[in-house]
């Protein structure tokens, strides 16, 4: 089975003389749930809009659900929900009528679909209540349910938490995850902070200054973001046995380098060395925060 629900391949836009997207590609694979990841201005939104019909593109392909005709791109796109920027509701109509007036679009009218929708977006206790009177974390539950109406199997949202108190975020966090998780519903978020969605997301797609800096899973971010002990040393069976009798137990060995992911002290491993009369030609300490990573890689969309 064809895994790959989602493929953009070559995207540019241009507004004028402004590239907001240049040569963007990447993949969405069904039951994961991708970071869209990049600064303000970066191109998310432009990349959304291009996936989910908003805009046209100057050139490039979007294939979703393997169809890239026009046609086959509209049928393909109802199965897809997005939440684009602020969710689009009535604030002078109910949670209900706001679902209701969303599956009348679908040509639906179905009221218990719109009571177990509310129930599951946590907004089951206030489904007569008028959106006017939600807080910013309510409506954008309720913008998710929305996006959820036409039962989509890839849902698109951009910036969700933005502005959420961080208690607005762990609900919509939850939400998201169980979405994923217990409906087998694809997701593509989009946020300007990457250590937002790290509880949240399997991949990372990172955008900056409109073009694909990475595309990286988040085990793969991990091991690339992870602290140890870098040793170098002609003597590496040496050093490696030592290590052991030390008590050391997680280390990778890539030809004369050690990595020591235990939390030791260098200045212990260099005395160890020392006094096991082994040559050291580089002992460092090797630590990358996930913000320091992520501020690298968008130093390198800049043109
Ligand atoms: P943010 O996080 O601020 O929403 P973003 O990553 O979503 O940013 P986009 O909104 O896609 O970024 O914008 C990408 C670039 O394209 C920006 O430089 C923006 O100013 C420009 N841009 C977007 N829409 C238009 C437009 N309609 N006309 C001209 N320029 C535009």
């Amino acid at each position: 089975m064809n895994d790959t629900i989602l493929r953009v391949e070559n995207l540019t836009k241009t507004y004028g003389d402004k590239t907001a997207l240049k040569n963007v590609n990447f993949t969405v694979k069904r039951g994961r749930i991708y970071g869209f990841i990049g600064e303000n201005g970066a191109g998310k939104t432009t990349a959304i809009r291009a996936i989910t019909g908003l805009t046209h593109a100057t050139s490039g392909k979007v294939e979703l659900f393997g169809q890239q005709s026009q046609k086959g791109l509209e049928a393909a796109r109802k199965k897809t929900g997005c939440l684009v920027e602020r969710p689009i509701l009535s604030l002078n109509k109910t949670a209900f009528e706001n679902l209701q007036m969303q599956q009348l679009l679908f040509g639906q009218n179905d009221s218990e679909q719109i009571r177990q929708l509310l129930y599951r977006v946590g907004l089951g206790d206030v489904i007569n209540k008028k959106a006017r009177d939600f807080s910013l974390g309510m409506k954008q539950r309720l913008g998710i349910a929305l996006a959820l109406i036409n039962r989509p199997e890839l849902l698109i949202l951009d910036e969700p938490v933005n502005g959420l108190d961080p208690m607005g975020m762990v609900d919509i966090r939850n939400l998201l995850r169980s979405l994923c998780e217990d409906d087998g519903i694809t997701i593509l978020i989009s946020s300007h902070i990457l250590t937002e969605l790290y509880q949240l997301v399997t991949d990372y797609i990172i955008i900056s200054h409109g073009q694909i800096v990475e595309c990286i899973s988040k085990k793969e971010l991990q091991d690339k973001c992870s602290a140890y002990v870098l040793l170098e040393t002609p003597q590496a069976d040496e050093a490696a046995r030592l290590l052991e009798e030390k008590g050391v137990t997680e280390t990778e060995r890539v030809n004369g380098q050690i990595k020591v992911f235990d939390d030791i002290p260098k200045e212990d491993i260099a005395k160890w060395m020392y006094e096991g009369k082994i040559l050291l030609t580089l002992l460092l300490k090797h630590e990358e925060s996930l913000e320091n990573y992520y501020m690298h890689l968008l130093g390198r969309g800049e043109k």
